[in-house]
């Protein structure tokens, strides 16, 4: 189940979950998680996924929430994300944890070399032992380029870093079947279809720009490349421990697993034109499944950097295997 078998995991946040009606910042509620974050990590890399920019800017700001136009939401975000970043801080502060922040926008997701610069910020920020804490940079995004709501940018965020469970606190506890007299939690899904569509609510709460569909088009994403995700209540104190303890949530079932998952992301991506030649001993060695070797390396084309996916192939110009290169073509 999720603690003992995880690696990586990401927690999202929504708006509704940090800040409150009044637009202050929850800080018991959170202070609880990162107490449960402190509980369960131990070996684990852990990535907080964080709404509540716009929330907290509206609170700090006192503007009641009405029609705003984009622009001026993005001042708020802006107003609001500093305060974000402020409140986790001091929290995180106390526990003896390092935070850094990452902004990003659906550029650095779906651009691939965008895509790998970001894993490589997340992999150094899991060796410096800090936690991730992510939003959606709402101050440049525009609305055609903006994933809007943080559910989906976590499950790309997931899948880039190769997480194995995303979990999504937000004010439900998960998936309802309605269309019975007594509404059922649904535990288990392992297969997105426009019957399990069908069964989400059409309403959003007070600030998210999410409901339960975005959730859905997250699990999509997640359980096809290797993670399962979870939706569970983020209402109550100690969200973790509730989530283990009290079992309540629905768990949408990765299809494949994490490694099955990056090798199909290199597999499936973009042809790079940078080459790795290797001589014959080394084409038999890698097809018997043995590392590559640099006595076995006769020639580099093409220029890459460390962590791109490159071509690897023998004399003959054949291809032979893919794969992402530990060093840069300089280094090579
Ligand atoms: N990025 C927005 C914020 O921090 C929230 C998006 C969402 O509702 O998920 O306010």
């Amino acid at each position: 189940m999720l603690t003992s078998s995880s690696k990586k995991i990401v927690i999202k946040l929504g708006s509704s979950t940090v800040v409150d009606k009044k637009g202050r910042f929850k800080r018991e509620w959170v202070d609880s998680l990162v107490k449960d974050i402190k509980k369960y990590k131990e070996n684990k890399d852990v990535v907080l996924v964080s709404s509540g920019a716009i929330a907290l800017g509206l609170g700090y700001l006192k503007i009641k929430k009405k029609k705003i136009k984009l622009e001026m939401s993005q001042a708020i975000a802006s107003v609001g994300q500093i305060h974000l970043a402020g409140e986790f801080q001091k929290i995180f502060d106390k526990h003896k944890f390092n935070i850094g922040q990452i902004l990003i926008t659906p550029d650095d997701t779906e651009q691939r070399r965008r895509a790998l610069n970001v894993r490589r910020t997340f992999e150094n920020l899991f060796k410096l032992k800090a936690i991730p804490i992510v939003n959606e940079n709402d101050t440049t995004a525009t609305s055609e380029i903006k994933y809007g709501d943080n559910d989906r940018l976590a499950a790309r965020v997931a899948q880039i870093i190769g997480a194995d469970t995303l979990i999504i606190f937000s004010d439900v506890e998960g998936l309802y079947d309605k269309s019975k007299k007594k509404k059922i939690l649904i535990r288990k899904v392992t297969d997105i279809n426009k019957s399990i569509y069908n069964l989400a609510d059409k309403n959003k709460n007070l600030y998210g720009s999410g409901g339960m569909v975005t959730k859905l088009d997250a699990a999509k994403i997640c359980i096809n490349s290797g993670c399962n995700m979870y939706i569970a209540n983020g209402k109550y104190k100690n969200p973790i421990k509730n989530m283990i303890e009290n079992k309540i949530y629905t768990c949408f079932e990765a299809k494949i697993s994490t490694l099955d998952a990056r090798k199909k992301w290199i597999i499936s991506s973009l042809t790079s034109n940078a080459k790795i030649y290797i001589d014959n001993g080394a084409a038999k060695a890698l097809i018997d499944g043995k590392s590559l070797l640099p006595s076995g390396i006769t020639k580099v084309s093409g220029k890459f950097n460390k962590g791109e996916n490159i071509l690897i192939v023998n004399s003959q110009e054949e291809n032979l295997a893919r794969g992402l290169s530990s060093f840069s073509s300089e280094e090579i």
